[in-house]
Protein backbone atom coordinates (compact mmCIF):
# COMPACT_ATOMS: atom_id res chain seq x y z
CA UNK A 1 0.00 0.00 0.00
CA UNK A 2 3.10 2.51 0.95
CA UNK A 3 5.22 1.17 -2.41
CA UNK A 4 2.02 1.76 -4.41
CA UNK A 5 1.79 5.37 -2.81
CA UNK A 6 5.42 6.30 -3.43
CA UNK A 7 5.33 4.97 -7.03
CA UNK A 8 2.18 7.29 -7.34
CA UNK A 9 3.64 10.12 -5.83
CA UNK A 10 7.43 10.03 -7.42
CA UNK A 11 4.85 9.33 -11.23
CA UNK A 12 2.90 12.73 -10.23
CA UNK A 13 6.35 14.35 -9.46
CA UNK A 14 8.46 13.25 -12.62
CA UNK A 15 5.28 14.37 -14.43
CA UNK A 16 5.18 17.92 -13.17
CA UNK A 17 9.02 17.93 -13.60
CA UNK A 18 8.49 17.29 -17.21
CA UNK A 19 6.10 19.68 -17.52
CA UNK A 20 8.41 22.26 -16.25
CA UNK A 21 11.24 21.25 -18.32
CA UNK A 22 9.41 20.94 -21.76
CA UNK A 23 9.98 24.22 -23.91
CA UNK A 24 6.36 26.29 -24.07
CA UNK A 25 5.52 25.44 -27.77
CA UNK A 26 1.95 27.68 -27.63
CA UNK A 27 0.16 30.86 -26.49
CA UNK A 28 0.70 34.07 -24.56
CA UNK A 29 3.67 32.27 -21.66
CA UNK A 30 4.98 31.08 -24.77
CA UNK A 31 4.68 34.62 -26.71
CA UNK A 32 6.61 36.06 -23.61
CA UNK A 33 9.58 34.19 -24.30
CA UNK A 34 10.46 35.11 -27.46
CA UNK A 35 11.11 39.06 -28.35
CA UNK A 36 8.57 40.84 -30.10
CA UNK A 37 8.81 43.48 -32.87
CA UNK A 38 6.39 45.72 -34.03
CA UNK A 39 5.98 49.25 -36.11
CA UNK A 40 4.43 52.20 -34.84
CA UNK A 41 2.86 54.42 -37.95
CA UNK A 42 2.62 58.22 -37.26
CA UNK A 43 0.79 61.27 -38.57
CA UNK A 44 4.69 63.06 -37.64
CA UNK A 45 7.40 63.55 -39.98
CA UNK A 46 9.95 61.56 -38.23
CA UNK A 47 11.22 62.80 -35.03
CA UNK A 48 9.61 66.42 -35.65
CA UNK A 49 10.08 68.05 -32.36
CA UNK A 50 7.12 67.17 -29.86
CA UNK A 51 5.04 65.17 -31.28
CA UNK A 52 7.56 62.84 -33.73
CA UNK A 53 10.00 62.79 -30.99
CA UNK A 54 7.15 61.88 -28.13
CA UNK A 55 6.52 58.88 -30.20
CA UNK A 56 10.27 57.82 -30.43
CA UNK A 57 10.56 57.64 -26.59
CA UNK A 58 7.26 55.99 -26.15
CA UNK A 59 8.80 53.56 -28.49
CA UNK A 60 12.29 53.61 -26.69
CA UNK A 61 10.52 53.25 -23.53
CA UNK A 62 8.60 50.32 -24.48
CA UNK A 63 12.22 48.69 -25.62
CA UNK A 64 13.66 49.07 -22.28
CA UNK A 65 10.97 48.48 -19.91
CA UNK A 66 10.42 44.98 -21.45
CA UNK A 67 13.98 44.13 -21.48
CA UNK A 68 14.16 43.88 -24.93
CA UNK A 69 11.02 41.60 -25.28
CA UNK A 70 8.56 43.85 -26.81
CA UNK A 71 10.82 46.58 -29.38
CA UNK A 72 9.26 48.85 -31.79
CA UNK A 73 10.07 50.34 -34.88
CA UNK A 74 8.94 53.83 -35.66
CA UNK A 75 8.22 55.16 -39.00
CA UNK A 76 7.51 58.69 -40.08
CA UNK A 77 4.46 59.48 -41.72
CA UNK A 78 4.53 58.80 -45.17
CA UNK A 79 7.41 56.23 -44.42
CA UNK A 80 5.84 52.93 -44.26
CA UNK A 81 2.12 54.59 -44.89
CA UNK A 82 0.56 57.69 -45.74
CA UNK A 83 0.13 60.14 -42.68
CA UNK A 84 -3.97 60.12 -42.83
CA UNK A 85 -3.73 56.06 -43.06
CA UNK A 86 -2.70 55.47 -39.73
CA UNK A 87 -6.27 54.37 -37.94
CA UNK A 88 -6.34 52.14 -41.05
CA UNK A 89 -2.98 50.61 -41.03
CA UNK A 90 -2.93 49.54 -37.46
CA UNK A 91 -6.63 48.35 -37.54
CA UNK A 92 -5.94 45.96 -40.45
CA UNK A 93 -2.50 44.86 -38.99
CA UNK A 94 -0.13 46.75 -41.96
CA UNK A 95 1.29 47.86 -38.35
CA UNK A 96 1.18 46.84 -34.61
CA UNK A 97 0.69 50.52 -33.35
CA UNK A 98 0.21 54.20 -34.67
CA UNK A 99 0.85 57.74 -32.99
CA UNK A 100 -1.81 60.58 -34.25
CA UNK A 101 -4.49 62.67 -33.27
CA UNK A 102 -7.84 60.99 -33.01
CA UNK A 103 -9.84 63.97 -34.85
CA UNK A 104 -8.49 63.06 -37.87
CA UNK A 105 -10.77 60.18 -37.93
CA UNK A 106 -13.99 61.93 -38.07
CA UNK A 107 -14.69 59.89 -41.28
CA UNK A 108 -14.64 56.66 -39.14
CA UNK A 109 -16.51 58.09 -36.87
CA UNK A 110 -17.36 61.46 -35.66
CA UNK A 111 -17.47 60.42 -32.00
CA UNK A 112 -13.17 60.20 -32.51
CA UNK A 113 -12.97 63.70 -32.29
CA UNK A 114 -13.71 64.22 -28.26
CA UNK A 115 -10.98 61.92 -28.06
CA UNK A 116 -8.53 64.71 -28.75
CA UNK A 117 -10.03 68.16 -29.45
CA UNK A 118 -13.10 69.85 -28.92
CA UNK A 119 -13.15 73.84 -30.15
CA UNK A 120 -13.44 75.93 -26.79
CA UNK A 121 -13.41 72.26 -24.63
CA UNK A 122 -11.32 70.86 -22.86
CA UNK A 123 -7.30 72.04 -21.92
CA UNK A 124 -4.98 68.73 -21.49
CA UNK A 125 -5.58 68.71 -17.30
CA UNK A 126 -9.38 68.43 -18.14
CA UNK A 127 -8.88 65.81 -20.87
CA UNK A 128 -6.42 63.70 -19.00
CA UNK A 129 -8.82 63.97 -16.07
CA UNK A 130 -11.84 62.88 -17.91
CA UNK A 131 -9.68 60.06 -19.77
CA UNK A 132 -8.14 58.45 -16.41
CA UNK A 133 -10.95 59.51 -14.02
CA UNK A 134 -14.02 60.15 -15.58
CA UNK A 135 -15.10 57.78 -18.27
CA UNK A 136 -13.82 59.48 -21.01
CA UNK A 137 -10.98 56.38 -21.39
CA UNK A 138 -13.73 53.65 -21.38
CA UNK A 139 -16.22 55.25 -23.77
CA UNK A 140 -12.54 55.71 -25.96
CA UNK A 141 -11.78 52.05 -25.77
CA UNK A 142 -15.50 51.02 -26.91
CA UNK A 143 -15.43 53.02 -29.64
CA UNK A 144 -11.68 51.86 -31.32
CA UNK A 145 -12.64 48.14 -30.55
CA UNK A 146 -15.27 48.19 -32.97
CA UNK A 147 -12.32 48.96 -35.48
CA UNK A 148 -9.93 46.50 -33.95
CA UNK A 149 -7.69 49.20 -32.15
CA UNK A 150 -7.26 50.07 -28.15
CA UNK A 151 -6.03 53.49 -27.62
CA UNK A 152 -4.14 55.45 -25.06
CA UNK A 153 -3.52 58.96 -24.74
CA UNK A 154 -0.05 59.70 -25.28
CA UNK A 155 0.79 63.55 -25.27
CA UNK A 156 -0.82 66.46 -25.08
CA UNK A 157 0.80 69.98 -26.47
CA UNK A 158 -1.34 72.16 -24.28
CA UNK A 159 -3.11 75.08 -25.45
CA UNK A 160 -2.44 76.01 -29.26
CA UNK A 161 -1.98 79.25 -31.12
CA UNK A 162 -5.16 79.72 -33.42
CA UNK A 163 -2.73 80.15 -36.55
CA UNK A 164 -0.59 82.06 -38.48
CA UNK A 165 -2.71 84.30 -41.61
CA UNK A 166 -1.43 85.65 -44.55
CA UNK A 167 -3.79 88.92 -44.11
CA UNK A 168 -5.01 90.55 -40.88
CA UNK A 169 -8.52 88.95 -39.16
CA UNK A 170 -10.39 92.24 -37.79
CA UNK A 171 -13.85 90.96 -38.09
CA UNK A 172 -15.81 87.98 -38.87
CA UNK A 173 -15.94 89.05 -42.26
CA UNK A 174 -12.38 88.23 -42.70
CA UNK A 175 -13.32 84.63 -42.61
CA UNK A 176 -15.55 84.58 -45.33
CA UNK A 177 -13.49 82.91 -48.73
CA UNK A 178 -10.34 82.46 -45.96
CA UNK A 179 -8.76 79.02 -47.21
CA UNK A 180 -7.29 77.29 -43.90
CA UNK A 181 -5.76 74.70 -43.35
CA UNK A 182 -7.88 73.30 -39.60
CA UNK A 183 -8.45 69.67 -38.92
CA UNK A 184 -11.27 68.74 -37.35
CA UNK A 185 -14.50 69.97 -35.53
CA UNK A 186 -12.57 73.75 -35.69
CA UNK A 187 -12.62 72.84 -39.53
CA UNK A 188 -16.22 72.53 -39.99
CA UNK A 189 -16.75 76.07 -37.25
CA UNK A 190 -14.61 77.82 -39.82
CA UNK A 191 -16.41 76.50 -42.58
CA UNK A 192 -20.05 77.68 -41.28
CA UNK A 193 -18.47 81.09 -41.28
CA UNK A 194 -17.81 81.43 -44.67
CA UNK A 195 -14.07 79.82 -44.31
CA UNK A 196 -12.75 76.76 -46.16
CA UNK A 197 -10.99 74.36 -44.38
CA UNK A 198 -8.76 72.03 -45.26
CA UNK A 199 -6.69 69.32 -43.79
CA UNK A 200 -3.25 68.83 -44.91
CA UNK A 201 -0.34 66.79 -43.43
CA UNK A 202 2.07 68.76 -41.46
CA UNK A 203 4.94 68.54 -43.68
CA UNK A 204 3.23 70.07 -46.44
CA UNK A 205 1.98 73.33 -44.63
CA UNK A 206 5.35 75.49 -45.60
CA UNK A 207 5.11 75.27 -48.78
CA UNK A 208 0.90 75.54 -49.41
CA UNK A 209 1.12 78.56 -47.50
CA UNK A 210 4.00 79.81 -49.24
CA UNK A 211 2.85 79.23 -52.72
CA UNK A 212 -0.50 80.49 -51.69
CA UNK A 213 -2.42 77.39 -51.90
CA UNK A 214 -3.61 78.00 -48.42
CA UNK A 215 -4.53 81.88 -46.80
CA UNK A 216 -3.81 80.65 -43.61
CA UNK A 217 -2.84 77.55 -41.36
CA UNK A 218 -2.95 76.44 -37.33
CA UNK A 219 -0.27 73.92 -36.46
CA UNK A 220 0.25 73.52 -32.96
CA UNK A 221 2.17 76.84 -31.24
CA UNK A 222 5.71 78.62 -31.17
CA UNK A 223 7.77 75.60 -30.26
CA UNK A 224 6.45 73.76 -33.92
CA UNK A 225 5.49 76.57 -36.16
CA UNK A 226 9.04 77.90 -35.59
CA UNK A 227 9.95 74.68 -36.70
CA UNK A 228 8.25 74.57 -39.46
CA UNK A 229 9.32 78.53 -40.51
CA UNK A 230 5.59 79.25 -40.76
CA UNK A 231 6.56 82.59 -39.40
CA UNK A 232 8.79 83.42 -42.88
CA UNK A 233 5.69 82.83 -45.03
CA UNK A 234 2.94 84.38 -42.93
CA UNK A 235 3.17 87.23 -40.95
CA UNK A 236 0.04 87.20 -38.57
CA UNK A 237 -0.34 84.86 -35.99
CA UNK A 238 -2.99 84.54 -33.39
CA UNK A 239 -4.17 83.26 -29.95
CA UNK A 240 -5.58 81.46 -28.44
CA UNK A 241 -5.97 78.36 -29.77
CA UNK A 242 -9.93 77.82 -29.83
CA UNK A 243 -9.85 75.26 -32.27
CA UNK A 244 -7.44 73.12 -30.01
CA UNK A 245 -7.36 74.09 -26.59
CA UNK A 246 -5.13 70.90 -25.17
CA UNK A 247 -5.40 68.17 -27.64
CA UNK A 248 -4.49 64.62 -26.77
CA UNK A 249 -2.91 62.72 -29.15
CA UNK A 250 -3.21 58.88 -29.45
CA UNK A 251 -1.31 56.09 -29.51
CA UNK A 252 -3.31 53.16 -30.70
CA UNK A 253 -2.63 49.50 -31.01
CA UNK A 254 -3.97 46.74 -33.07
CA UNK A 255 -6.37 44.92 -30.94
CA UNK A 256 -5.28 41.04 -32.10
CA UNK A 257 -1.79 41.82 -31.43
CA UNK A 258 -2.28 43.55 -27.61
CA UNK A 259 -4.79 40.80 -26.82
CA UNK A 260 -2.29 38.48 -27.68
CA UNK A 261 1.15 39.89 -25.36
CA UNK A 262 1.44 38.77 -21.79
CA UNK A 263 -0.26 40.53 -18.94
CA UNK A 264 3.24 42.39 -18.15
CA UNK A 265 4.09 43.64 -21.61
CA UNK A 266 0.58 45.01 -22.07
CA UNK A 267 1.00 46.78 -18.90
CA UNK A 268 4.27 48.48 -19.89
CA UNK A 269 2.21 49.44 -23.29
CA UNK A 270 -0.02 51.22 -20.98
CA UNK A 271 2.67 52.96 -18.14
CA UNK A 272 4.91 53.90 -21.61
CA UNK A 273 1.64 56.35 -23.20
CA UNK A 274 0.89 57.43 -19.90
CA UNK A 275 4.70 58.44 -19.06
CA UNK A 276 4.98 60.01 -23.06
CA UNK A 277 1.28 61.32 -22.15
CA UNK A 278 2.88 63.51 -19.16
CA UNK A 279 6.25 64.21 -20.66
CA UNK A 280 5.00 65.51 -23.85
CA UNK A 281 2.89 68.25 -22.00
CA UNK A 282 6.20 69.05 -20.31
CA UNK A 283 8.18 69.40 -23.08
CA UNK A 284 5.49 71.48 -24.60
CA UNK A 285 5.08 73.64 -22.04
CA UNK A 286 8.75 74.36 -21.67
CA UNK A 287 9.70 74.64 -25.55
CA UNK A 288 6.59 76.82 -26.24
CA UNK A 289 7.97 79.59 -24.17
CA UNK A 290 11.49 79.51 -25.34
CA UNK A 291 10.50 79.63 -29.05
CA UNK A 292 7.82 82.38 -27.88
CA UNK A 293 10.78 84.07 -26.80
CA UNK A 294 12.68 83.53 -30.10
CA UNK A 295 9.88 84.54 -32.28
CA UNK A 296 9.47 88.03 -30.44
CA UNK A 297 13.04 88.81 -29.95
CA UNK A 298 14.59 87.20 -32.79
CA UNK A 299 11.95 87.82 -35.88
CA UNK A 300 10.25 90.35 -34.14
CA UNK A 301 6.74 88.84 -34.43
CA UNK A 302 4.22 89.55 -32.44
CA UNK A 303 1.17 87.37 -31.18
CA UNK A 304 -1.98 89.29 -31.39
CA UNK A 305 -5.68 88.32 -29.87
CA UNK A 306 -8.31 87.17 -32.07
CA UNK A 307 -11.03 90.04 -31.91
CA UNK A 308 -13.28 89.61 -29.22
CA UNK A 309 -16.54 89.61 -31.75
CA UNK A 310 -14.23 87.14 -33.73
CA UNK A 311 -14.06 84.78 -30.56
CA UNK A 312 -17.63 85.30 -30.01
CA UNK A 313 -18.69 83.97 -33.54
CA UNK A 314 -16.46 81.15 -33.27
CA UNK A 315 -17.54 79.75 -29.31
CA UNK A 316 -21.21 80.23 -30.67
CA UNK A 317 -20.63 78.44 -33.71
CA UNK A 318 -18.43 75.74 -32.39
CA UNK A 319 -21.66 75.04 -29.51
CA UNK A 320 -23.93 74.76 -32.27
CA UNK A 321 -21.72 72.43 -34.39
CA UNK A 322 -20.71 69.94 -31.34
CA UNK A 323 -24.61 69.63 -30.40
CA UNK A 324 -25.26 68.54 -34.38
CA UNK A 325 -22.54 66.35 -34.50
CA UNK A 326 -23.94 64.81 -30.88
CA UNK A 327 -27.39 64.02 -32.58
CA UNK A 328 -25.86 62.44 -35.60
CA UNK A 329 -25.83 58.69 -33.49
CA UNK A 330 -26.41 57.43 -30.02
CA UNK A 331 -22.95 56.52 -29.56
CA UNK A 332 -21.88 60.00 -30.25
CA UNK A 333 -24.59 61.58 -28.21
CA UNK A 334 -23.39 59.38 -25.15
CA UNK A 335 -19.69 60.35 -25.64
CA UNK A 336 -20.56 64.13 -25.78
CA UNK A 337 -23.07 64.05 -22.89
CA UNK A 338 -20.07 62.37 -20.70
CA UNK A 339 -17.75 65.13 -22.40
CA UNK A 340 -20.09 68.00 -21.80
CA UNK A 341 -21.04 66.95 -17.85
CA UNK A 342 -17.27 66.55 -17.42
CA UNK A 343 -16.19 70.16 -18.86
CA UNK A 344 -19.19 71.94 -16.89
CA UNK A 345 -18.11 70.54 -13.44
CA UNK A 346 -14.16 71.27 -14.51
CA UNK A 347 -15.01 74.62 -15.35
CA UNK A 348 -16.78 75.30 -11.97
CA UNK A 349 -13.97 74.32 -10.28
CA UNK A 350 -11.40 75.87 -12.29
CA UNK A 351 -12.98 78.99 -12.21
CA UNK A 352 -12.07 79.38 -8.26
CA UNK A 353 -8.82 76.96 -8.67
CA UNK A 354 -6.73 77.54 -12.13
CA UNK A 355 -8.68 80.63 -13.32
CA UNK A 356 -8.54 82.54 -10.04
CA UNK A 357 -4.71 82.03 -9.71
CA UNK A 358 -3.91 82.68 -13.00
CA UNK A 359 -5.80 85.80 -12.67
CA UNK A 360 -4.28 86.50 -8.99
CA UNK A 361 -0.25 85.53 -9.81
CA1 LIG B 1 -3.39 72.11 -34.39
Amino acid sequence: MERRRFVAATAITAGALAACSRPPTAGPAAASTQPIHWKMVTSWPANFPGLGAGAARLAEMIGKMSGGRLTVKVFGGGELVPPFEVFDAVSQGTAEMGHSGAYYWKGKAEAAQFFCAVPFGMNAQEMNGWLYHGGGMELWRELYAKFNLVPFAAGNTGVQCAGWFRKEINSVADLQGLKMRIPGLGGEVLQRLGGSPVNIPGAELFTALQTGAIDATEWVGPYNDLAFGLHTVAQHCYYPGWQEPGPTLECMVNKTAFDALPADLQAIVEAAARATNDDMLADYTTQNQRALQTLESEHGISLKPLPDDVIAALRTTSQAVIEEIARKDEFTQRVYDSYRTYLEGAKRWHRVSEMAYYAAR
